[in-house]
């Protein structure tokens, strides 16, 4: 948790909870410990799906599916998602989510590592959702620009890893390499003539780059 727990409670405690599916969906993630996106992260991205109405999305790293199902509200009619996840159990249980939300013809699991999968993908996306290893996150950065459609953006979650990369004195021995990672990121993000980069610190901080 990188913002105040008052703060996350009040704004989790007040914005609209999901219903059905996705409800179903967050109650398996709280028991099963698998880290889907928070309440609040996913109200940004459909508010920016709202705004941009893309017809295709990539996403990294599936787990259960419940990003991908939630990002199917913000498609235009006909769009469809690309999601990868590289861990067979999650892979099994994202494809039965999907059937069972009716979305089998609109999400598509591809099984494999995220940069092995993007090296070999020639489409483009007008949305890239990257939630998976972080510390592959400057890997895939190439990849993403050149899938990534003019106007099209780039959401990365956990980039702020529990507070780790903005203050040192938070870094635990063993996250070093992935911190350094991250941090690399956010500055080749920020850096980038292609791109106009905004870190947003809600959840576990995302960063929002829209492809000039
Ligand atoms: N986006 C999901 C949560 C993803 S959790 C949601 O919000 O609903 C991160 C997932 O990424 C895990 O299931 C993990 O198995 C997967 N993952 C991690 N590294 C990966 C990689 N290199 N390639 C593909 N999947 C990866
Ligand atoms: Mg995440």
């Amino acid at each position: 948790m990188i913002c105040y727990d008052f703060i996350n409670k009040y704004i989790r405690d007040t914005i609209k909870p999901n219903s059905g599916i996705l409800a179903e969906l967050e109650e398996y993630a709280k028991k099963n410990h698998v880290p889907i996106i928070q309440p609040e992260v996913a109200r940004l991205i459909l508010i920016l799906g709202r705004l941009l109405k893309p017809s295709r999305i990539l996403e990294a790293g599936t787990a259960i599916g419940y990003s991908a199902i939630l990002m199917a509200q913000i498609l235009n009619p006909g769009g469809k998602i690309d999601t990868i996840e590289r861990y067979d159990l999650m892979i099994s249980l994202a494809r039965e989510n999907i059937k069972k939300a009716g979305l089998h013809d609109v999400i598509n699991v591809i099984a494999g590592d995220a940069l092995d999968v993007m090296q070999c993908l020639d489409k483009k996306y007008d949305m890239i959702f990257l939630d998976a290893a972080k510390g592959q996150y400057p890997e895939f950065l190439p990849e993403v620009i050149r899938m990534l459609n003019p106007g099209g953006l780039l959401i990365s979650d956990n980039v702020l890893y529990k507070g780790m990369i903005a203050d040192d004195k938070l870094v635990v021995r063993r996250k070093i390499t992935i911190v350094k990672r991250l941090r690399d990121y956010l500055s080749s993000l920020c850096n980038n003539e292609e791109l106009e980069t905004t870190i947003v610190p809600i959840g576990d901080g995302v960063a929002i780059s829209y492809k000039k």
